[in-house]
């Protein structure tokens, strides 16, 4: 089972959702797919084995190219390039999909090895804890991610913490999701950011539950959205002092007996979604 939790943007709570879900479900798995900002490690006492991430990127022998361009006509993302005569790979646009190497018809290219960031794997109490990291300039997480994807375990509970937004890296994230989780807050700015996550599932054909952070005397600008696309809200986490600073100084809010209620209602109204 993997549930995944979204925002449309950082800072919406949807680390804090999916690290309490984790400590809250019994043996359950946290895979941090943000990874341009891996924070959900620091909520988890726990040492963490790395292991670096590679991508293929093509290199150029010149002595067999004929400077063709058929290369850097084919590259969609502009990652070749005919600098005054001569194809120069710009590495932080390659999106790894060998095809330059494909339609070169003088084997002028081979793909080499180039490292994008790692993963890392660690223990806290009964949780597995997943998670990576991009390496700074780089373009693209979604090998990190897909990696870390598939250390799932299919018998057990997964907590997907995906990126912010609706960009590759969260389709990536939520393509294997049973049950995706869009979090937002009460605001008209969360309200937009809700809006694109939520078109993003739907594309998917996901089925989904809401949760309304920092729920305040405005959540009406998040219900009545909710109500018009049939969104079921499975949860509200207060906009609380207390709960703020506890989360942000990286503590489990739902081992505190005011906040954890909040956790133990959300668990129970996705039982009733999906088979926990
Ligand atoms: S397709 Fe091959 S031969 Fe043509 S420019 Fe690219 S590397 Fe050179
Ligand atoms: S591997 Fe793909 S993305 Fe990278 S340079 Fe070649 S065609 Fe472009």
């Amino acid at each position: 089972m993997q549930i995944a939790i979204l925002s449309g943007k950082g800072g919406a709570g949807k680390t804090l959702v999916a690290v309490n879900l984790v400590n809250l479900i019994n043996l359950s798995t946290y895979i941090d797919c943000d990874v341009e900002e891996p924070n959900g490690k620091l909520y988890f006492s726990s040492e963490y084995n790395k292991k670096d991430i590679n991508v293929l990127v093509p290199k150029i022998n010149y002595k067999k190219c004929t400077h063709c361009n058929k290369c850097v006509d084919f590259c969609r993302y502009n990652a070749l390039i005919d600098f005054l005569g001569k194809v120069k790979l710009l590495p932080s646009l390659c999106h790894s999909c060998g095809g330059c190497k494909l339609v070169c018809e003088f084997d002028a290219i081979t793909e080499v090895k180039e490292p994008i960031g790692y993963i890392y794997q660690g223990d806290y109490k009964y949780h597995q804890i997943y998670g990576g990291e991009l390496k700074i300039g780089k373009e693209s997480g979604i090998e990190i991610i897909s990696q870390l994807i598939s250390k799932a375990d299919k018998e057990k509970i997964n907590i997907i913490d995906c990126p912010p937004g609706n960009g590759c890296s969260v389709m990536e994230s939520i393509e294997q999701a049973d049950y995706c989780i869009l979090v937002s807050e009460p605001t008209i700015f969360g309200l937009e950011n809700l809006k694109l996550v939520h078109e993003l599932t739907t594309l998917y054909n996901k089925n989904i539950g809401l949760i309304i952070n920092k729920a305040n005397d405005y959540n009406n600008i998040i219900e009545d959205f909710a109500k018009t696309k049939d969104i079921s809200i499975i949860g509200y986490i207060p906009f609380d002092k207390e709960l703020a600073k506890l989360n942000s100084n990286q503590q489990l809010v739902s081992d505190n007996n005011k906040f954890k209620p909040y956790f133990i209602k959300i668990i129970e109204q996705i039982k009733q979604e999906v088979d926990l």
